[in-house]
């Protein structure tokens, strides 16, 4: 890290199972950069609306959630973390529940709204105090930080996001772990592009297709994309 160098602000976009949150990560990481992951962040709303038991079909009850979220985001891409409360729940937002629900929470314009405006208060922050951030999620490239020095929208087929999404849920990518996993890639994708843009690339932002590339290359093909720009 240099205190000098002017700050890198790297927005990512992609679908479920694109890998841009294991990507991100190893790109934040390699550049000495905060990582923030704006889909924890929908998840930890959700998880505390279930804990507090707030009806998800009343949109002014989430909203209202949403602004009282006591959320800490951790930036260390090396050990991000996700605090609500006094409670660490990186491991309880991960869970099928909260993926099968957290399009409900996501879709409340009033939820994004506020959302949207602590994403860039950290991104600021990451901006104004260290070297930048990659942050990904949805909308970045479109709503949260347009202005993003880089911007890249990962993307891969289904069947490659539905094997990589089987594997890290199943262990194995065989015929039930794919169907089990297909509601979590498919309905929640057709689900989150009605208030996100993040299946085509918007003006000015880069797409890169992981279909056959792996981890690694990934990786690289974003660095490489970090380094034109
Ligand atoms: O990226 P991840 O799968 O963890 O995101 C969880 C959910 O959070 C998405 O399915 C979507 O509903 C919501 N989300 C969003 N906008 C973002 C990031 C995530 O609506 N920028």
């Amino acid at each position: 890290m240099t205190a000098s160098r002017t700050p890198l602000t790297i927005a990512i976009d992609g679908p479920s199972g694109s890998g841009k949150s294991t990507v991100s990560r190893a790109v934040a990481t390699r550049l000495g950069l905060a990582y923030l992951d704006t889909g924890a962040m929908y998840r930890a709303l959700t998880w505390w609306c279930l804990e507090q038991k707030i009806d998800l079909d009343d949109p002014d009850a989430v909203a209202a959630a949403a602004r009282e979220l006591p959320l800490r985001m951790g930036t260390d891409p090396e050990a991000p973390s996700v605090q609500v409360a006094d409670t660490l729940v990186d491991g309880p937002i991960r869970t099928t529940e909260i993926s099968s629900v957290v399009s409900r929470v996501a879709t409340v314009p009033a939820v994004r709204t506020e959302l949207c405006a602590r994403q860039r208060a950290i991104m600021r922050d990451a901006a104004a105090h260290g070297p930048g951030v990659v942050a990904e999620g949805r909308d970045i490239t479109t709503v949260v930080a347009p202005d993003a020095d880089v911007r890249i929208l990962l993307v891969a087929d289904e069947n490659a996001r539905l094997a990589r999404r089987a594997r890290e849920l199943h262990g194995h990518a065989g015929q039930t772990a794919v169907a089990a996993t297909r509601d979590q890639i498919t309905r929640r994708d057709r689900d989150d592009s009605t208030v996100s843009q993040f299946l085509q690339a918007a003006p000015g932002v880069v797409t890169v297709d992981t279909s056959d590339l792996d981890l690694d290359q990934s990786i690289e093909a974003v660095l490489k994309v970090v380094e034109n720009a």
